[in-house]
């Protein structure tokens, strides 16, 4: 998905909420609803070559049905603000004009037509889940992924609440155990581990992982350019030296696609540092696996504890 930007309606959607702030809640709903139809129709920037974009015809409704609630609320709120009137009639203007261009909503009113959109398709729709995870959660998986704004779990494991216990960092990487260091890591796999009983811990990797590229690029020794990247990403040095020895001609993408699983790899065997994962895995209550996520190509690779005796799961097979 992509959301560009454009000041000019930038700054009017920001005008737009600003004078409707205070407002009665169903002026604000009517807002979040023509925000929502202006996400969905700028949400694919070449909408015509696109197989997820509504058409246009489906989004001319939308607007239709849009604008019909805007007029209806102009005529019926006579206690609206001038201004907040006036807005509301430019609004209505700009999303009448034929050819609207790119997205170009500010953040506020992106994350609270997210927000409406998920309320209406998805937690008013599922009464039951919500209702149950009210109580708590039980997941039974925990998962590391990569920070990168690709490669979100829910999304491509198609995790639904309550199923999967995150954490993301850069490069997907657990650190061995180390309570001054490591203690964000040590705390959320101690609670999951110990208070949620999770079943599966799984590390998945990436494809095109700016975290490893800087692991593979940065060098070995000497003072570091940053405050913290450099630090963290060297967790997994040993994949990088593994991978330089392995694959020296290798060209840098073909040993970062390399490093990605082997990091992978260190990231399990840094969980065996942690007792209490040591204990379930004796106690075969626990299992650790490792994945990787190739969105070029549009694959998934799972393998157990031990890369070398497991032969991975591919999606192709
Ligand atoms: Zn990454």
């Amino acid at each position: 998905m992509h959301y560009l930007y454009n000041d000019h309606h930038r700054l009017h959607c920001h005008h737009l909420q600003t004078h409707l702030c205070g407002m009665t809640v169903e002026t604000e709903m009517i807002i979040m609803e023509i925000a929502a139809v202006i996400c969905a129709s700028n949400r694919h920037i070449d909408r015509d070559n696109c197989k997820y974009a509504p058409s246009r015809g489906d989004m001319g409704s939308e607007i239709d049905k849009a604008i019909a609630s805007l007029k209806k609320l102009l005529s019926e709120k006579k206690e609206l603000a001038t201004t907040a009137a006036a807005k509301i009639n430019q609004i209505i203007g700009d999303i009448q004009k034929p050819d609207i261009g790119p997205a170009f909503v500010g953040p506020d009113v992106r994350i609270m037509a997210g927000f409406a959109n998920f309320k209406a398709n998805k937690f008013l729709a599922n009464p039951t889940l919500y209702d149950e995870l009210a109580k708590g959660q039980s997941p039974k998986f925990m998962v590391f992924a990569c920070s990168d704004s690709r490669v979100c779990p829910s999304h491509v494991l198609d995790f639904q609440p309550g199923e999967a216990f995150v954490v993301r960092n850069i490069a997907n990487m657990v650190p061995p155990f180390d309570k001054v260091k490591y203690a964000g890591v040590g705390a959320a796999l101690e609670y999951a581990v110990l208070h949620l009983k999770v079943e599966n811990i799984v590390v998945i990797g990436h494809s095109r992982c700016g975290g490893i590229k800087g692991l593979m690029t940065f060098p070995d020794e000497g003072p570091t350019s940053t405050d913290f990247i450099e630090d963290w990403v060297k967790i997994c040095t040993p994949a990088k030296s593994k991978v330089k020895a392995g694959n020296a001609s290798a060209s840098l993408d073909d040993q970062c696609v390399s490093c990605e699983k082997e990091a992978v790899n260190v990231s399990l065997a840094n969980l065996l540092t942690y007792p209490f994962v040591r204990t379930g895995l004796l106690n075969k209550t626990l299992a650790i696996k490792g994945g990787h996520y190739d969105f070029v190509n549009g694959k998934f690779e799972l393998w157990g504890l031990d890369f070398n005796i497991s032969p991975p799961i591919s999606s192709e097979q």
